[in-house]
């Protein structure tokens, strides 16, 4: 009952606040991967990016003008990943930056041995456990899906994996062994990792050897932008991603 007159409710935002024709078809456009939906994922993926839009907040940094085309390629980015898993996934954050660049960001650490670092690094994209997923627009807006990359759906996925604590490439799993993803995860996190030490050029991006969070990240975005690549190059990883997120992208992208 309860969950049917939730239901109704958000019909009923979806219809106060439809997202108007124009800035839906600019925002598939930059979300090349969303051509093999279909009409029914497409509905589904446009409420849900509405409701995005309604539940949390945009604002910008260095005097960035924040437009609607801006928050809509964001949102339906964003829900890509939660499509068949639904918006309570994000509840865990509300806020969206968008830094006209990279920003720099002032990082701390404790080796070993007790010695406290300090490091200013460059950013193009960061979630901050309870806090915003912070964004460059510049790399949003010039990255290409045909390479991998979709920085939005890689810190979502980070979002996710902190669902149950700590960033470790672990998101809550629905049900099942979770030994067969651990052992997925770490025969091609293995993999790839001998590859970039070898300094051979990888099919997804060497940056997904930096530890396993990181993994976990980059194989999301290559799952949804290029399953083709994860298919071939982690069948395993794929057939877990898929069981994840409920989706199966690549015979979908064959069809389109
Ligand atoms: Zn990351």
């Amino acid at each position: 009952m309860l969950q049917k007159l939730k239901t109704r409710y958000q019909r009923w935002r979806v219809s106060r606040h439809p997202i108007p024709d124009r800035l839906w078809s600019a925002a598939l456009r930059a979300a090349p991967y969303t051509r093999g939906l279909d009409k029914r994922a497409r509905d589904k993926l446009r409420e849900l990016a509405t409701l995005f839009l309604l539940d949390k907040r945009f604002t910008t940094a260095h005097d960035l003008e924040l437009t609607d085309d801006m928050r809509v390629v964001v949102a339906v980015k964003a829900c890509i990943p939660v499509l068949e898993l639904g918006l309570d996934y994000y509840d865990n954050f509300k806020g969206i930056v968008l830094y006209p660049g990279d920003f720099r960001v002032q990082e701390r650490h404790v080796d070993e041995a007790g010695v406290v670092h300090e490091e200013a690094r460059e950013l193009c994209g960061q979630s901050l456990g309870q806090g915003p997923i912070v964004l460059s627009w510049d790399t949003l807006r010039n990255e290409r899906a045909q390479d991998g990359q979709d920085l939005v759906i890689h810190e979502c996925a980070h979002k996710l994996d902190i669902l149950n604590g700590d960033a470790d490439g672990f998101p809550p799993l629905h049900s099942g062994s979770t030994a067969s993803w651990v052992r997925a995860f770490q025969y091609a996190y293995d993999a790839l990792c001998r590859e970039v030490d070898a300094g051979r050029d990888t099919r997804i991006d060497p940056y997904a050897s930096a530890d396993a969070a990181e993994f976990f990240a980059v194989a999301s975005e290559t799952f949804f932008t290029r399953p083709d690549i994860l298919f071939d190059d982690f069948p395993e990883v794929y057939r877990q991603l898929a069981g994840f997120y409920r989706q199966d992208p690549y015979p979908l992208m064959r069809q389109a």
